[in-house]
């Protein structure tokens, strides 16, 4: 890859992953060289190690308003949900039902879908045309065979946010187990398990400016729920084999800068967001946007360019890092499942381009990004028909 795209990009996708902050690393640096010890082991080395986690447990507790012993930490936020949606399956003798929406993250669709060829009924609740799905419609859907009801906190796509406290209280009311993912929200908006209701909910370090390879699964004190990894007892038996120390200790001091900078950061995104659009629209007023402009996360700006494709476009804005979203399918580019959803074309819907902003954008990279994307739209749209 030739330094122009590793260093000068502007890195507008940071719903994909987020760098590692400078504080982060310096917190999880002594864990990688004289704080190797194995956490279960009850020499100096290994209590300093445990201390480590144990701290970094309080932080991740403190950041959502749980207790520190509600907390699991995983490999990544696919882990963590398998072992939420799969982990509460494995306690019933027979077959029952999940409520879900149908835009959610492949880390919550597999293992639903492995449920149904188990014998699993899924209720995939469609959202409406602002991507949110009505509290109505999944109302609608409950009934008292209803085992888990697992429904994403905001979007990773067009970052739409779900009516997850206003779900869980009906959900509760049918004896269902609920579970949220919200590797996208933590960090960017507020989130607290007891506003949400929730019984497990999901935590991705990579989304918040930890390293890749650490999550974390918050499991309420009362929650019933198996393991799915089976080996020795760490995790408080939830999740066996011996602790990423370094990446847990970094999600942990993640965890406690986003508490930190929440407030501030989030008003400064989001008019960082704002103006984006602005500046876009300016010069492409059918320029049109993905999903509920108010109920979303600040920093995601999901728009279809008219008479483009995005993927096109994004490799003639050269220095603008973002995505598309779309899928590749035998050969076939196929739009974002949940922009046609939303009851958008898909040949519009194929000019998406997810623009996602974070911690180390700037006012100079929303100017510079503008530029490069309408002149690359002017200059592949200028021949007609992209
Ligand atoms: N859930 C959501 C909403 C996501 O956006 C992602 C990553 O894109 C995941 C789950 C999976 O995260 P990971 O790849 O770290 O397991």
């Amino acid at each position: 890859m030739s330094p122009e795209r590793t260093t000068d990009a502007i890195y507008l996708d940071f719903n994909a992953t987020t760098p590692i902050l400078p504080e982060v690393l310096d917190a999880m640096l002594p864990y990688l060289r004289e704080g190797f010890g194995n956490p279960s082991s009850d020499h100096a080395q290994g209590i300093r190690a445990r201390e480590g986690v144990e701290l970094a447990r309080g932080q991740v507790a403190a950041l959502i308003g749980g207790s520190a012993n509600e907390i699991v930490f995983t490999s990544c936020a696919t882990e963590s949900s398998n072992l939420a949606i799969r982990g509460v399956a494995a306690t019933r003798a027979a077959p029952g039902r999940v409520v879900t929406s149908s835009i959610e993250h492949p880390a919550t669709t597999s293992p639903c879908a492995e449920l149904e060829a188990r014998g699993w009924t899924i209720t995939r609740v469609r959202p409406r045309s602002n991507g949110v799905v009505d509290v109505s419609d999944i109302e609608q859907a409950l009934g008292p065979d209803v085992a888990i009801v697992t429904l994403m906190h905001a979007n990773n796509e067009i970052g739409t946010i779900q009516p997850v406290g206003d779900v869980a209280t009906r959900a509760h009311a049918v004896g269902a187990v609920v579970h949220t993912d919200a590797a996208q929200s933590i960090g960017k908006i507020p989130v607290r398990v007891d506003d949400l209701g929730v019984d497990l909910l999901t935590i991705a370090g990579h989304k918040l400016y930890a390293p890749k390879g650490v999550g974390a699964l918050y499991v309420r004190h009362g929650t019933v729920i198996q393991p799915v990894l089976r080996g020795a007892g760490q995790e408080h038996g939830l999740r066996p084999g011996t602790e990423n120390v370094a990446s847990i200790v970094g999600l942990g001091r993640a965890c406690e800068l986003a508490g930190e900078r929440l407030a501030t950061e989030r008003v400064r995104i989001r008019q960082l967001r704002d103006q984006l659009w602005e500046r876009l629209r300016a010069v492409i007023p059918d320029l049109a946007m993905n999903g509920d402009p108010e109920r979303r996360l600040p920093n995601t700006l999901s728009v279809r360019f008219p008479r483009v494709d995005g993927a096109r476009l994004l490799a003639a804005a050269r220095g603008v890092a973002a995505s598309t979203g779309s899928a590749c399918h035998s050969g076939e580019v196929l739009p974002p499942d949940v922009v046609v959803q939303l009851g958008v074309d898909p040949t519009s819907a194929l000019g998406t381009v997810r623009l996602s902003l974070g911690f180390t954008t700037t006012i100079d990279h929303v100017t510079r990004a503008a530029d490069a994307l309408t002149s690359a739209w002017q200059a592949v749209t200028r021949g007609g028909m992209a």
